[in-house]
């Protein structure tokens, strides 16, 4: 395994697009295990109803599981939900179960909506023993209150783009939300991580858009691509990452680089 320095703290991402199917639960999930054979602990809460980073984790979340649901609506505390995958020690889920579908809902008329996630995620750092190197948040497409709880938890957004057509669409309006959560809900979150997948390099397109998303965000894109690849898109219905169904695959290789470097430009960013 590749060794890394972590910084101590806890580094807290949520993976957004506005736009559906472009690799956001398959991002989240396996940057998640990527960054735990690296030595890291990382819990990913799953945000979205459907459930799919709970599945590709191998974690339990039919209807009667604790869930991430419970944590919004009836203060549950985290801790009392989160599952370890089987995939490995450092790597723990937050599951989410098809009542998470009303939870958008049922916010609505709840005390300090936009701050549940938030909190609950406090309460569980301060808890001996709980420390997290990294809390990953898969996000639904929608900007609704789960996603702005996602927001009000996190320091930084990453934004996995798929080298297609209309990759840029739906991104000003993305940046414009992280703006207004910025300036109403949390001064501290940011675009840090923009990650350019399902990259297909044979193809001209695929670099014309790589090319256009680096010239716009010359700071914020991974050098690593993570190719497109059969490997990748079948892990899931394993119940497992690319990381454990597929470790030497080039998927499985460029999801461990990215790891590396997301972790490595931290480090870099405090020194400078
Ligand atoms: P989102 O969460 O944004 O809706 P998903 O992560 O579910 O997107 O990905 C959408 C589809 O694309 C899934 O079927 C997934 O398996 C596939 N996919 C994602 N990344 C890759 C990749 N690198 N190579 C091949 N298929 C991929
Ligand atoms: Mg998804």
């Amino acid at each position: 395994a590749v060794e890394v320095e972590l910084s101590g703290r806890t580094r807290i991402l949520t993976v957004s697009n506005q736009k559906g199917g472009v690799g956001k639960t398959t991002t989240a999930v396996n940057m998640a295990a990527a960054l735990a054979s690296i030595g890291a602990r990382v819990l990913v809460i799953d945000l979205d109803p459907q459930g799919n980073a709970s599945t590709a984790l191998g974690v339990a979340h039919h209807a009667d599981t604790p869930s991430i649901y419970d944590v919004l609506i009836n203060e549950v505390p985290l801790v009392d939900i989160v599952q370890t995958s089987p995939e490995s020690p450092r790597l723990l889920c937050a599951p989410s179960t098809i009542h998470l579908a009303g939870a958008e809902i049922e916010l609505v008329s709840q005390v300090a909506r936009e701050h549940r996630l938030r909190g609950a995620l406090r309460d569980y750092l301060a808890i001996e023993d709980n420390h997290l190197d990294f809390v990953i948040i898969d996000c639904p497409p929608s900007l609704g209150l789960l996603t702005i709880n996602a927001f009000t938890a996190a320091d930084e957004v990453m934004i996995p783009i798929q080298c297609e057509y209309y990759a840029l669409e739906g991104l000003s309006q993305l940046l414009g939300s992280v703006q207004m959560i910025q300036k109403h809900l949390n001064p501290t979150l940011h675009v840090s991580t923009i990650l350019l997948t399902m990259y297909d390099g044979r193809t001209r397109l695929a670099q014309q858009v790589a090319d256009e998303v680096r010239s716009h965000f010359t700071r914020e894109v991974l050098e690593t691509v993570i190719p497109r690849s059969v490997r990748v898109s079948e892990a899931p219905s394993f119940g497992q990452t690319v990381i454990a169904y597929d470790g030497q695959s080039a998927g499985a290789i460029a999801y461990r680089e990215a790891a590396v470097e997301i972790v490595a430009r931290d480090t870099t960013e405090k020194d400078s």
